[in-house]
């Protein structure tokens, strides 16, 4: 006994980087002092735990090895294992069997909520409720952290302009400045105030840099875009997060204008750790280190390990480059001791400031782990998922519905699917946990409801992995569904995609509604025209005939947990939309990718904008629906949009002010939206840019003056060499409820 004692004391004072006492930096110097080669380079290698570390070995015996290399000190960080006594197995290897004892930090894709699931991220985004989002974000990693989660690989802060890319489904959107906020929310909502508490997480910004531009929204596909794209549209979500304090970022698997984003220094060493003086670490996408050989760009697996620490890549996920090749390349003088170092230090910089090191069962309470799924986290997910509808369409007043002595026909195979609102990215929550829009509409009892399916969306049960089987033929359904929307006072249909159609690896060459939906719907229509249309999507959806004859038209998008409860309190009227589109809908797939602040051709137009030689033959140039868009139940009305001066000095603030009114019969709640256009620039500026938005809430009858503040930070653009610029010259300001239904004012801006 007096031996063991001895041992563990002598331990202790091994490891005076434990002293809490000292700093973070002073314990790093300590630590490192101590840490051979090979095992600093464990630090940077993560290792996949999709395999129960529990129980036996999967097929192949890998658990085994794994435990090995986990003994060796060869692995730093572990993704996907989950949950306490799986996490608590692995960092007691790793702190009790290893030299130095150093804990794991455990990633875990958190994408949209951890079991609780909250609506997918680009519905967020439609909430355009800071607030709301960071309590999304908190309470995900509150759920995450109680499972012993240390580390998010979210928030996905890549702007897309192509609906067809299925990772829109993860993003906010359309618009840098929307962007930008929204990964300030989330950062804070994911770490919180303090790093160390036992339910935060560290957060990670990605995909660092450009993978929402893929060409033509092919998943992984080539990014090849302007240098003014990337500082005025890519980078400023992933600038705002490391303003936030983001403690890490995760590089890319495309490459950007030539160069992997793996292996790019002009992006991790330039801009990331030089510019913004991000002190966090990156870590590489799934094995994108590896990749960089298959991309033409490393001759071998050595070179792409080189060219990724190089470049700043600090830890390789999955890739197992690193741990095979790193040691070999420092010791020939092809990689520096110091590469090394700064890639070590960063990554225990974030287990310090994580706790880790003070107790590296921080994460793992097994009375934290049975508040997973309490109610306070289901009623945070609803409300999240509420203001995250947004009501395309409302003709007649159709919506909200009467609350008794209505005949309802509730059509679709997505009314009743308890699994496909959930969306994409859900790993640590169960299979058909949703609640239906079927189950909550039964929770209004006034009215009679009559379910018909009329088709299946797809032929066999899907799953995160698989490929989605659309070619349902069998109609069988449509007659009984007609029979029921014939006999009905109105329809409500649920349609749209299936909660795995888009995600990662989930891009498409239609916009349109898969498999028999579209022809069901033109079916019931010419039974009962009194149709609500709620659409189930992880991406903008081109539903033109719909638009131009539902006369009611939800989008629901996939909202999580919740959504059948969200859905029927919209379409009750218990709660009143006021969600707004965070990216266009496109008429058809040919006007992709469309947005908002694009750039004038030089092409003179007439007021709808529309004639003049560029535009399409065969289509309007407008998009369906336009960024920014969204109806209430009540209507609001602007008036007397000004600004304090006709004239400002470069430097002083330009306050704006415009009067809303709610003029309807509802009391009602309106995303107010500030655009900009810089009239003329030494870079061709677009013709609008969103530079703010104010949530207001108004009784029925109020009025309310609401204000906005311009300065440097809003007035400016990066030129090509990324320097900021704020020059002089005349603006307009665009006010309204939409980026196309606004008004209008301008001043001008001097030396
Ligand atoms: C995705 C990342 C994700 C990672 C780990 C990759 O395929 O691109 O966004 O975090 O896998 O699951």
């Amino acid at each position: 006994f007096p031996i063991i004692l001895l041992c563990t004391l002598m331990n202790a004072q091994q490891r005076p980087w434990n002293d809490k006492s000292k700093t973070i930096d002073q314990r790093i110097a300590l630590l490192l002092k101590e840490m051979t080669l090979d095992e600093k380079i464990g630090q940077m290698n993560q290792y996949n735990g999709f395999w129960d570390v529990t129980g036996p070995a999967p097929k192949g015996g890998t658990a085994e090895q794994k435990f090995e290399a986990l003994k060796k000190g060869k692995i730093g960080s572990m993704l996907s294992v989950r949950g306490v006594k799986e996490v608590r197995a692995v960092q007691k290897i790793v702190t009790e069997q290893t030299r130095l004892g150093i804990p794991l930090i455990i990633g875990f894709d958190v994408i949209h909520g951890y079991k609780t699931l909250s609506p997918i991220p680009l519905a967020e985004a439609a909430s355009w409720d800071m607030d709301a989002i960071q309590k999304s974000a908190a309470v995900a990693a509150d759920e995450a952290s109680a499972a012993g989660i240390n580390w998010t690989f979210g928030p996905m802060v890549d702007i897309s302009r192509d609906a067809r890319w299925g990772r829109v489904m993860e993003g906010a959107g359309e618009d840098p400045y929307l962007g930008a906020k929204v990964a300030t929310a989330r950062v804070k909502g994911f770490q919180g105030t303090d790093l160390s508490a036992p339910n935060t997480v560290a957060a990670c910004a990605k995909h660092f840099a450009g993978y929402g531009f893929a060409e033509a929204g092919r998943d992984y596909n080539t990014v090849d875009i302007s240098n003014s794209t990337l500082y005025n549209i890519v980078l400023p979500p992933f600038k705002a997060a490391n303003a936030a304090g983001v403690r890490t970022y995760m590089n890319s698997f495309n490459i950007l204008n030539g160069v992997p984003a793996t292996g790019n220094s002009f992006l991790q060493r330039d801009i990331l750790k030089g510019q913004w003086k991000f002190n966090g670490f990156v870590v590489s996408d799934w094995a994108s280190v590896r990749e960089m050989v298959a991309h033409g760009f490393a001759k071998d697996g050595a070179e792409a390990a080189k060219y990724g620490v190089t470049a700043g890549c600090d830890m390789d996920m999955e890739g197992n480059l690193y741990v095979t090749e790193l040691a070999k390349l420092v010791q020939d003088g092809k990689v520096s001791q110091e590469l090394i170092d700064d890639a070590v230090t960063r990554i225990l910089r974030v287990k310090f400031e994580l706790g880790l090191f003070d107790d590296p069962y921080k994460y793992c309470s097994e009375a934290r782990e049975k508040t997973i799924g309490q109610k306070q986290n289901h009623e945070a997910v609803l409300d999240m998922a509420k203001k995250s509808i947004v009501l395309l369409k409302n003709d007649n007043q159709l919506l909200p519905l009467k609350k008794s002595g209505m005949k309802i026909a509730l059509i679709g195979a997505l009314a009743n699917d308890k699994n496909s609102p959930l969306g994409s990215w859900r790993l640590a929550s169960d299979d058909n946990t949703g609640v239906s829009v079927l189950e909550g509409m039964n929770a209004y009892k006034g009215n009679q409801l009559v379910y018909e399916k009329g088709a299946d969306l797809i032929t066999k049960p899907a799953a995160f992995t698989q490929e989605l089987v659309f070619n349902v033929s069998d109609k069988s359904g449509f007659d009984a569904a007609k029979k029921a929307a014939k006999a009905a006072d109105a329809v409500v249909m649920v349609l749209g995609e299936h909660g795995f159609q888009s995600g990662e690896g989930r891009s498409r060459t239609n916009l349109d509604l898969p498999g028999l939906q579209q022809e069901l719907l033109e079916t019931i229509y010419a039974e009962n025209k009194n149709i609500v249309l709620v659409l189930n999507n992880g991406r903008p959806l081109a539903i033109e005939w719909a638009a131009a004859h539902i006369p009611a038209i939800v989008e629901a998008w996939h909202l999580g947990t919740e959504t059948g409860n969200a859905v029927a309190q919209v379409l009750y009227g218990d709660y009143n939309p006021s969600g707004k589109l965070p990216m266009s809908f496109p008429r058809n797939v040919g006007q992709v990718p469309i947005y908002y602040n694009n750039y004038n051709t030089g092409r003179p137009t007439d007021a709808d904008n529309n004639v003049f030689w560029s535009h399409y033959t065969d289509v309007q140039k407008t998009p369906l629906y336009p960024f920014g868009f969204g109806l209430s139940y009540t209507s609001f009305a602007y008036s007397d949009l000004k600004s304090d001066k006709p004239s400002y000095k470069k430097g002083e603030t330009v306050n704006v002010s415009v009067t809303l009114k709610n003029t309807g019969n509802f009391d009602g709640k309106e995303v107010v939206q500030l655009y900009i256009r810089d009239e003329a620039g030494t870079l061709a500026r677009p013709v609008k840019e969103l530079k703010g938005f104010e949530l207001a809430e108004l009784k029925k009858g109020e009025s309310k003056t609401v204000h906005f503040k311009l300065t440097n930070d809003e007035l400016g653009f990066y030129d090509n060499n990324g320097n900021y610029k704020v020059e002089a010259g005349s603006f307009k300001i665009f006010v309204g409820g939409s980026s196309n239904d606004v008004l209008e004012t301008s001043f001008v801006l001097t030396e």
